[in-house]
């Protein structure tokens, strides 16, 4: 079977064309294609040419990056050098040259990297013909027949030291996910003040890691702390088994690994 390709001019439209249900939007492909032709063929494409997808500009103290912008524009973007060191670890060059930041928050298990550190970071999701903008962590828990995701609103980081990015994997420098892991660890007058754990590749979807982030609410970065938040780090998480890890050993690296991430965050 040929799908029939539909592009429209603006996202409302194609939005509109998405609403029937038995459409597939196309971003930059990498995911899509490649199940194309690997025999899953959707009855209908629909893609858009609208530039708003396109556009990065601040929104207060965050900055709204179009679902459309690559993983190449986004790196090519001073004022989001915070997402850098996730962007870059998002597969080979080909794949950052075409693959979306919208994309990213629909891909499988164990991909998802930047969606990671959005995560972590309390980044919104803006849905095209919708008004306002919905957690992230709303969107991951359920991403079956969504809708089409306009732009991700994502808060900046209050300074560098704040946030970190960490990914493992077997194969460098282009591997999937073993665990990525994002943390944002906002602190007053020494305190972390508003906890927040990413894992990737730890679920079908990034996930927070709450028994961490409760381990470090309200506590100096200190050696003890990142024991404790490392101790806890995939409790209630049950991650999946693949051809990289099974699910045993990323629950016992998890916690090992977000321990030298807070650990690289303490020393600054
Ligand atoms: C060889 C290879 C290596 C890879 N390595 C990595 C990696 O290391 N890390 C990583 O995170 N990912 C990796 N990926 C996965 C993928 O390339 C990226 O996640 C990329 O960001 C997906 O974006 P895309 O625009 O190509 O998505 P597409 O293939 O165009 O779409 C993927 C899915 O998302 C949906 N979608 C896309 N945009 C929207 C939107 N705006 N609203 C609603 N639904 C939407 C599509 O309908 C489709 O179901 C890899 C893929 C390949 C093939």
């Amino acid at each position: 079977m040929t799908p029939a390709v539909e592009t429209y001019a603006t996202l409302a439209e194609a939005a509109r064309a998405m609403a029937s249900g038995d459409g597939v939007y196309l971003a930059g492909g990498t995911l899509l294609m490649r199940a194309v032709n690997a025999g899953e063929v959707p009855r209908r494409i629909i893609r858009t040419t609208d530039r708003t997808l396109r556009e990065i500009a601040p929104v207060g103290d965050a900055v709204r990056i179009g679902a459309g912008v690559t993983m190449v524009e986004l790196l090519q973007n001073r004022e989001l050098a915070f997402l850098h060191a996730a962007a870059r670890q998002v597969g080979g060059p080909q794949i950052r040259a075409m693959g979306t930041v919208g994309g990213n928050l629909f891909a499988p298990h164990p991909y998802g990297d930047l969606a990671v550190a959005l995560l972590a970071l309390g980044a919104r999701v803006v849905m095209a013909g919708q008004a306002g903008a919905r957690p992230l962590a709303d969107l991951l828990r359920d991403r079956a027949r969504t809708g089409l995701v306009a732009a991700i609103e994502c808060p900046r980081p209050r300074d560098a030291r704040s946030f970190g990015f960490l990914k493992v994997s077997r194969v460098h420098p282009r591997g999937a996910s073993v665990v990525s892991i994002g943390a944002h660890l906002p602190r007053e007058g020494g305190r972390i003040r508003g906890a927040r754990i990413a894992f990737g590749a730890m679920g079908a979807a990034p996930l927070q890691a709450s028994a961490a982030e409760r381990a470090l609410e309200g506590q100096a970065l200190d050696a003890a702390a990142i024991a404790r938040a490392g101790a806890v780090a995939a409790q209630g998480i049950d991650p999946p088994s693949d051809s990289l890890a099974s699910s045993w050993y990323r629950r016992e690296v998890s916690g090992v690994h977000l321990r030298r991430l807070l650990e690289s965050m303490e020393r600054g």
